[in-house]
């Protein structure tokens, strides 16, 4: 801790030049890692450290991350999530890798993996984005069986909660900005079986040979107006990689998200030397400053990793955490700063 202290100081002096930045830089970087956002992240880790562990690449760590949670029927990311305003579950997706390949697919409906789906459109076709049911009509053409139009258990029960409350009529609030309903549908609470209620998990990895990609898959807002997007499946607002500089993705209100190209910015943040936690500030800030009083009723986080591997969270407001992976037995929870 001393060393540090006076490292710290040493720094404020203006030493970097003499090239004590890049020692500070390697003593707190590593290689491979990966971040999630949420708690749901520990669970996605582990599989995508699975696959860094071994020497395997930051893409396919990301997709099979996330696959764990998109097939979880108890967190609100996939099929088992909470539907739309009219009871569809509808699921987002993008994935990214090192050479700025990116692929995503948004409004989509009974297919288990969007990620993957997401995935082969990056591999498979000439576009980045398919949507509806252009998307479901290729999953099931490249394999991804239709699954039963079914919600879960908990998901079912929310819903009948939300028409019960709502009986349609906030559907107006939910769509205005700076309303308390909107802070519900993100605001983390936890369900009767002990889980979390997130509705999104994005992850971004740097792997041996250095490489970064990132992943983001969600059933956005829940209870949301049908046909909505946010910014998860959204390159450059949910997740955004550049392999020269760092990765980042989103979680929270999209609209807020897509409003700066949030992941993108962070990445450009990072770019003019900020750490990965001083970008993901700063476009907290960024959003703070253009919702003015209503910031309070919104929450946003951003994670990032840079390419030494240094690794930082930052949100709007109290509650959100994420999960950072890089050895078999370091798997833990990072309460996100935040701001107000
Ligand atoms: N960002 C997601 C969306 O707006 C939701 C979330 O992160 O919970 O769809």
């Amino acid at each position: 801790m001393l060393a540090r202290r006076s490292f710290l100081k040493l720094s404020s002096l203006g030493l970097s030049a003499f090239g004590f930045s890049s020692f500070r830089s390697e003593a707190d970087a590593r290689k491979p890692i990966v971040i999630s956002t949420w708690r749901e992240g520990i669970e996605a880790n582990k599989a995508a450290w699975a696959v860094l562990s071994k020497g395997g690449r930051a893409l396919d760590a990301v997709e099979q991350g996330v696959r764990v949670t998109e097939a979880s029927q108890n967190c609100c990311v996939g099929l088992g999530a909470n539907p739309d305003r009219d009871g569809y579950v509808t699921l987002d997706s993008c994935i990214m890798d090192e050479f700025s390949n990116c692929g995503s697919v948004a409004f989509l409906e009974r297919i288990k993996h969007p990620v993957s789906v997401a995935r082969r459109v990056m591999e498979k076709t000439p576009h980045v984005m398919l949507v509806g049911s252009g998307a479901q009509q290729f999953a099931q053409a490249e394999g991804f069986p239709l699954e039963p139009q079914k919600l879960s258990v908990e998901a079912q029960k929310a819903y009948d909660n939300w028409l019960i409350k709502s009986e349609y009529k906030p559907v107006i609030n939910i769509e205005n900005s700076g309303n308390l309903k909107k802070q519900e549908a993100f605001a983390p609470h936890k369900l009767e079986n002990g889980n979390w209620n997130h509705d999104t998990i994005g992850m971004v990895a740097l792997d041996a040979n250095g490489n970064l990609s990132g992943s983001c898959t969600t059933s956005g807002m829940g209870f949301k107006m049908r046909g909505r997007l946010g910014d998860s499946p959204i390159i450059g607002a949910g997740l955004f990689v550049d392999n020269e500089i760092g990765a980042a993705t989103a979680t929270g209100q999209g609209e807020d998200v897509i409003r700066i190209c949030g992941s993108h910015l962070v990445v450009e943040l990072m770019r003019q030397g900020n750490s990965p936690e001083m970008a993901c500030k700063k476009a907290v800030e960024r959003i703070i400053k253009i919702k003015g009083p209503a910031a309070k009723d919104i929450q946003v986080g951003f994670i990032a990793i840079n390419k030494k591997g240094e690794y930082g969270g930052y949100c709007i407001q109290k509650g959100f955490d994420f999960a950072v992976c890089y050895a078999d037995d370091k798997n833990f929870m990072v309460p996100g700063k935040f701001i107000i």
